[in-house]
């Protein structure tokens, strides 16, 4: 009796021991050097040829993740057994060949972002700006709609890609035979506008209707001088583009929160594990690129995070995700996003990892960081580990809408990427930054040891706390949060 008295004794205080240890300790016990550098050596070797998504490297890639899932005991996606959330892409090139003519005058400088194969002549008609009342005002239906790119109001480039989707839609709704936009561009950023355009790859759509041709029709300097709801005359012809299926993965696990109430609610951590693949070769003849900064150095971030959580659980559940496809446009989190596999609702953070390298290391780089009420959680979990954690430091770039953590944002999910620290674009990121240089034996290890506990040591105070984790005020998604979240 009396024995068992002191066991118990001893046990509690042992109990309250562990109790005690606080989050940086728990973060800094589990991440050590000699794990992180194995991950990003393996992931980073020739072997797996850059990682490009729908390769047998990209696969292998994979594969290594989600066994380092099982290993940790992450649970696999609900009701499958599997960690792989698998998908098709549909990787489009070039037609061989494409001749239009409108009123009898052949333009000869063509970019497709739809094209099946196809002989047709007949009817068009200019509508201006295709804004939803240029519609309106003719009958389209069987006919070939000829617009301007853009709005008005806006003629960059960018514009024009964001205004034309809505134009498709309109025009097929309407049924009409296509959709032609009118743009200008010089031979310079027409020659990048149309390998972009031409050779896109997108999530395959299985439920996807027949589609009409879309095609940007470069006028050069003028425009043909069309007036709104002049009637044309027209002819397409081309052997439409081709198309590759490639299968890839997503990879996924849980570990179950341990606050009765808020394991309810998850926190993402998640990068893309995909690289470029084989490319031009730099001056040593290497044409692999490794992308051991891009992003090996995220995935390994979410690994150690992995590792961490499967000893010491938060009170928050834990969603890790590694994309595929990031390279291809953000793909893979946009596939997840749009079949989510825990109800967006249910994800209260997303704590996103993924950078081109870096430049200074007493500092983690945080695209984000002053959007979210995650702020000073995160400073404090760098500054821990002796990083100085500040925000994006070239808005100019658009970083936060060029990385996967965009995807959740539009969907209303607070949504930061931590990267390692850069506080400008400089010659040393642009020496790696989708090169073939970007070896993992170029790495200092010893700052990523820091970053890595950084990241755990915040992902730990993000899924612990108790506060409601958002936007701040009048950001561009807070909207979106408050929809999501069923917020007044
Ligand atoms: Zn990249």
């Amino acid at each position: 009796m009396k024995k068992s008295l002191i066991l118990c004794l001893a046990f509690s205080m042992l109990a309250m021991a562990l109790y005690a240890q606080t989050d940086k300790e728990k973060a800094a016990s589990t991440v050590n050097k000699n794990t992180i550098e194995s991950h990003i050596k393996f992931l980073s070797d020739d072997l797996l040829e850059g990682r490009e998504a729908g390769t047998k490297g990209n696969k292998i890639a994979a594969s290594y993740l989600a066994n380092q899932l099982r290993k940790f005991g992450a649970k696999p996606i609900s009701g499958t057994g599997t960690y792989y959330q698998n998908f098709d892409l549909l990787q489009s090139s070039a037609p061989n060949f494409v001749e239009l003519n409108l009123n009898e005058v052949a333009y000869p400088l063509l970019a497709s972002f739809k094209l099946p194969e196809m002989e047709q002549s007949g009817e068009a008609v200019f509508l201006g700006y295709g804004t939803e009342d240029d519609f309106k005002v003719e009958s389209v239906s069987g006919k070939m709609v000829v617009v301007l790119a853009g709005i008005e109001a806006g003629q960059d480039p960018g514009q024009m890609f964001r205004s034309s989707r809505k134009k498709v839609e309109l025009a097929k709704s309407m049924g009409a035979k296509g959709l032609l936009e009118l743009v200008q561009f010089d031979e310079a950023m027409w020659s990048r506008i149309k390998h972009y355009v031409d050779q896109g790859t997108e999530v395959k759509n299985v439920n996807e209707t027949s589609e009409i041709p879309h095609i940007w029709v470069n006028t050069k300097t003028t425009h043909p001088g069309f007036t709104k709801s002049m009637q044309l005359s027209y002819s397409l012809k081309s052997d439409g583009k081709t198309k590759t299926t490639l299968h890839t993965q997503n990879v996924v696990g849980t570990i179950e929160g341990t606050d009765p109430i808020l394991k309810k609610e998850y926190v993402i951590y998640s990068a893309h594990y995909d690289h470029v693949g084989i490319g031009q070769p730099n001056a040593e003849g290497d044409s692999i690129y490794n992308g051991a900064r891009d992003n090996n150095i995220g995935v390994t971030a979410v690994l150690s995070m992995l590792e961490n959580l499967a000893k010491y659980p938060t009170k928050r559940s834990a969603l890790f995700i590694l994309f595929t496809a990031e390279e291809k446009g953000l793909l893979g989190s946009q596939y997840y996003a749009d079949h989510p596999l825990i109800p967006l609702e249910q994800v209260s953070y997303c704590f996103n990892t993924d950078g081109g390298g870096y430049n200074d290391t007493s500092l983690a780089t945080i695209v984000g960081l002053e959007r979210t009420s995650a702020e000073e959680l995160i400073i404090e979990g760098a500054g821990a580990f002796g990083l100085k954690a500040i925000g994006d430091p070239a808005p100019e770039q658009g970083l936060f809408d060029r990385s996967d953590n965009v995807n959740f944002a539009k969907k209303g999910i607070p949504a930061p990427t931590y990267s390692t620290g850069f506080d400008s674009f400089d010659d040393e990121i642009m020496k790696y930054y989708h090169q073939a240089n970007d070896e993992a034996d170029s790495l200092d290890y010893d700052y990523l040891l820091q970053f890595y506990q950084g990241y755990v040591y915040s992902g730990r105070l993000i899924a612990n706390s108790s506060k409601k984790l958002f936007w701040k005020e009048g950001d561009k998604y807070e909207a979106a949060g408050k929809a999501l979240y069923g917020m007044k």
